[in-house]
């Protein structure tokens, strides 16, 4: 088993796994900037190393500086949380190269799934049910693409295949304007990401976002944990998620969950990931793997009562999977608010110091937050300080009791967004279940 866990993040999830591995009896290692002094998990960490100043560039994304501070603390593995450092490939591979453990996918495997179109192939390939498209890159002949658009049918959407956060893609309506989106996303595609190749695919209109959890031990053993549904999006910003998706039915979750359990096996896929997915219709289509813990996870984990991140730390100690698709059982259904410290109807960042703070609680209720009262939030980082998740016997109780815990917070010195999640809870919509992923933006009235 592990020993000594270097933590290569902050915030809300940066506590989470120090209290993985406290359950655990993990020793755990904060490494922090100089703008992060004053974190939870600094504080409650066994060891904490400085790895630089307040940008993340010289921080925690300075590979040196974290592969340093295992060395120093005589660690053993890496926990790379979400964002930073967690799907990037060459830092995994460091981290291997260096006699760690690297919590996460093999190097190959987040490669594979960090280009897009090499993604798609191997999801076919195994099986798992992909968006009608061009099946890899798009070539230089012009007659051809304009055929197979046809083919697919407007309107369809030009991506590229190493765009990640919403950006590099193109909606196209008409074939006259085919040509030109296709130059001009392979232009921008070269000089955001460095690879200018684009694929196509049917644009869907009306999808949901919904999403399958999974455990895989690269030894053989995969399992599901049902999906999430995370169509309240602004900006392709995740705001809200559920765990189970209203309206999926149990079946329609045994057979795609077992899809991507099938992908797992076959790719040899280790760790925890999620295989995202726009739902329409009644069909799933896939769209990309992330390779790492995510942000929406405790949705999973209260309706299953599996600990994902502690699962990550076996898995990655090698030990075999201890899970078994049917002892998963799903128990009620839960429902997560991020808690951004923004204006709620700004969008703006508002970041500073809290003064006052008091958590919701009650039945049914968790907090991840680092905050408390006399942090003050830096400006440097994303802007969510915490997330909410509510679980009840029902969906109708989930949001219930969501409501009670929205009403409870009470956060002085910043602004934040609970009165937004208020809104969203009390939406009708939202209530009846379902939204397509266009619902919130159209609500607050951005498109
Ligand atoms: P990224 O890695 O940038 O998040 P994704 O491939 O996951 O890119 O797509 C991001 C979002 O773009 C999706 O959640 C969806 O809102 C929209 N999108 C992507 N592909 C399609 C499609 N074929 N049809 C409709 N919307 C799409």
């Amino acid at each position: 088993m592990i020993n000594k866990i270097v933590i290569a993040n902050r915030g809300e999830i940066a506590l989470r796994i120090l209290r993985a591995c406290r359950e655990l009896g993990v020793k755990t290692v904060a490494v922090h900037s100089t703008a992060d002094r004053d974190l939870k998990h600094v504080r409650l960490a066994d060891e904490s190393v400085c790895i630089g100043p307040p940008p993340s560039a010289q921080s925690y994304l300075n590979i040196p500086a974290i592969i340093s501070a295992a060395e120093v603390t005589d660690a053993d593995a890496i926990h790379p949380g979400y964002g930073f450092l967690s799907e990037n490939a060459d830092f995994a591979e460091r981290v291997e190269d260096s006699g760690f453990i690297f919590i996460g996918p093999r190097p190959d495997s987040i490669r594979t799934m960090g280009d897009k179109v090499a993604a798609i192939t191997a999801m076919k390939e195994a099986g798992v049910p992909t968006v009608p498209g061009s099946d890899g890159a798009l070539g230089e002949d012009d007659n051809q693409n304009i055929e197979m658009a046809k083919k697919i049918g407007y309107p369809v959407i030009i991506k590229a295949a190493g765009g990640g956060g919403g950006r590099g893609m193109r909606v196209v309506h008409a074939e006259a304007t085919l040509l030109n989106s296709i130059a001009m996303t392979k232009a921008e595609a070269g000089a955001a990401f460095g690879n200018s190749n684009v694929y196509m695919e049917k644009f869907l209109e009306h999808p949901r976002h919904v999403e399958i959890q999974v455990l895989s031990d690269g030894q053989g053993q995969a399992v599901h944990l049902g999906e999430r549904d995370c169509s309240m999006q602004r900006r392709h910003q995740k705001v809200v998620e559920e765990a189970p998706a209203p309206g999926i039915t149990p079946e329609q979750r045994a057979r795609i969950g077992g899809r991507c359990v099938e992908a797992c096996i076959k790719m040899g896929y280790r760790g925890a990931g999620t295989f995202e997915f726009l739902y329409e219709n009644g069909e799933f289509y896939f769209i990309e793997m992330n390779t790492r813990v995510q942000v929406e996870h405790p949705v999973t984990e209260m309706v299953t009562g599996v600990d994902i991140v502690k699962e990550q730390i076996y898995i990655a100690s090698g030990v075999p999977l201890r899970l078994k698709q049917e002892n998963i059982k799903f128990t009620g259904h839960a429902i997560e608010c991020r808690i951004n410290a923004e204006d709620s109807r700004t969008f703006m960042p508002c970041p500073g110091k809290i003064t006052a703070y008091h958590p919701p609680g009650g039945p049914g209720i968790r907090v991840e937050s680092h905050i408390y009262a006399g942090y003050t939030v830096p400006p440097n980082y994303d802007s969510m300080i915490g997330k909410i998740i509510a679980h009840g016997d029902s969906r109708a109780s989930a949001i219930a009791r969501m409501r009670g815990a929205l009403s409870e917070v009470f956060i002085e010195g910043i602004r934040t967004n609970v009165a937004l999640q208020m809104d969203i809870m009390d939406d009708t919509h939202f209530q009846a279940g379902g939204a397509n992923i266009h619902y919130l933006e159209k609500k607050l009235g951005l498109s």
